[in-house]
């Protein structure tokens, strides 16, 4: 990715960097070559040349950490039933819409993102396409198909049609088949493997968010085999029963960590396991879902996971874990370019306070990602990764939701987004 070239100047905004400090004012910013050079109190910043800089007055503006979208799904092209994931459109046409669905997230603020798997191999074709330049989109960390034992949560489509479910997952019978769907997506190029430990409020037939979808041992030979070849392991883990064998068979992350009892909670807290609630879902799925067609069982399910998953999640922060926000953007009902309704949600549903909120959604989202030493804080050193907010997000957090109230969207010292470019 190329970065910019020469020095920007950015004073007197109120800046939040991330780190875990409250939000000061009349504060500047430099950075040079993409690489930030200062970050302090305008009284205290390095002498610069007027006639040789980028200059940015920010009064009445905020400066923080791009945004980092902990479980983006890219190639999810907001479909309204879940079969269409699968089947609707050949790889050719999701790859555009992945490719405008990472341009719109970018303009949303997110200058990075993990993703939460993918269709085909996609979000690996489309991580080296941003690392090149070709499309704009947050920095990207790859996953690919997902894995999910046979008669699954994601094994949706009956074996009389014939067609699988080659798309999307992975289907696997036992460690061996584990084994082997990871060795495959080592050749594919991801570095996260995605597992469907347990089903979803989606699925109250025979895959509800109870239920168990794949064991413990094909949990564990995921992992071993992954760790072997130094990719990273998440899964959808909604039932307690799946969180706790994700924990002890070593994942790298929880995708979700819905039902959590007091045993899979310390056992999270002792490896200090990463979560991903992608929680804003549940309440856009019961909001949203009568006007697609819901069943109410569904809708129930999805109530029960959200009470759920904001129990564990207040819990989890309390309690000194560590929580990413994402949000599995890419459905009717919860569409792309929603991203930060998941920052206002924790604010305003979940109750935790906007610093925290927003240290979730950038120090802990770079720590996810493996890229803690250049992103996701603003700090002398890294990436100039940055928002410029025409506003406060500590006055009112739902500023975020707007992208017309983004004066410049910075990735690696380039505005690439926002008022500034109009
Ligand atoms: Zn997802």
């Amino acid at each position: 990715m190329k970065a910019s070239s020469g020095t920007t100047v950015i004073e007197g905004c109120r800046l939040f960097d991330g780190t875990g400090a409250a939000a000061r004012d009349n504060q500047a910013i430099h950075f040079t070559d993409g690489v930030i050079t200062y970050v302090g109190d305008q009284d205290g910043q390095p002498a610069f040349d007027p006639s040789h800089v980028e200059h940015i007055s920010a009064e009445g503006m905020t400066v923080t950490p791009g945004l980092v979208e902990a479980h983006f799904h890219p190639t999810y092209f907001n479909v309204s039933e879940l079969a269409d994931l699968d089947i609707k459109y050949p790889v050719e046409y999701v790859t555009l819409l992945a490719a405008a669905n990472a341009k719109l997230a970018l303009e949303c603020g997110y200058t990075s993102a993990r993703s939460g798997g993918s269709l085909f191999n996609i979000d690996v074709w489309l991580k080296k396409a941003i690392a090149e330049d070709v499309v704009v989109g947050p920095r990207l960390s790859a996953n690919g198909r997902e894995i999910c034992g046979v008669g699954g949560l994601m094994d949706w489509n009956p074996d009389y049609r014939k067609i699988g479910m080659e798309g999307l997952v992975l289907l696997i019978n036992g460690p061996e088949e584990a084994r082997s769907a990871v060795r495959k997506l080592v050749k594919d190029g991801v570095e996260w493997v995605k597992t469907y430990p347990t089903g979803d409020a989606a699925a109250p037939d025979v895959n509800d968010h109870h239920t168990l979808c794949m064991t413990f041992e094909e949990m564990h030979a995921v992992v071993e085999t992954a760790h072997n070849h130094k990719l990273k392991v998440t899964g959808h883990c909604r039932a307690t029963e799946g969180i706790k064998n994700a924990l002890l068979a070593g994942y790298d992350c929880l995708e979700h960590g819905t039902f959590m009892d007091d045993e899979t909670m310390d056992l999270l807290l002792e490896r200090d396991v990463p979560v991903v609630p992608a929680l804003y879902f549940e309440l856009a799925s019961i909001e949203n879902g009568p006007a697609f067609n819901m069943p109410q069982a569904v809708i129930d399910g999805h109530q029960e996971t959200l009470d759920g998953g904001v129990e564990s999640a207040k819990r989890i922060l309390r309690e000194g874990g560590r929580i990413g926000l994402g949000g599995d953007y890419g459905f009717a009902w919860n569409p792309h370019g929603d991203y930060a309704k998941e920052i206002s949600f924790f604010v305003n549903y979940v109750g935790f306070t906007a610093e925290e909120a927003l240290m979730c959604a950038t120090k802990t989202g770079a720590e996810i990602m493996g890229a803690s030493d250049q992103i996701g804080t603003l700090e002398t050193g890294k990436l100039a990764d940055l928002l410029v907010i025409n506003g406060d997000p500590f006055d009112d957090i739902r500023i975020l939701e707007d992208r017309t109230q983004f004066y410049a969207v910075i990735q690696n010292g380039i505005i690439k987004a926002g008022q500034a470019l109009n």
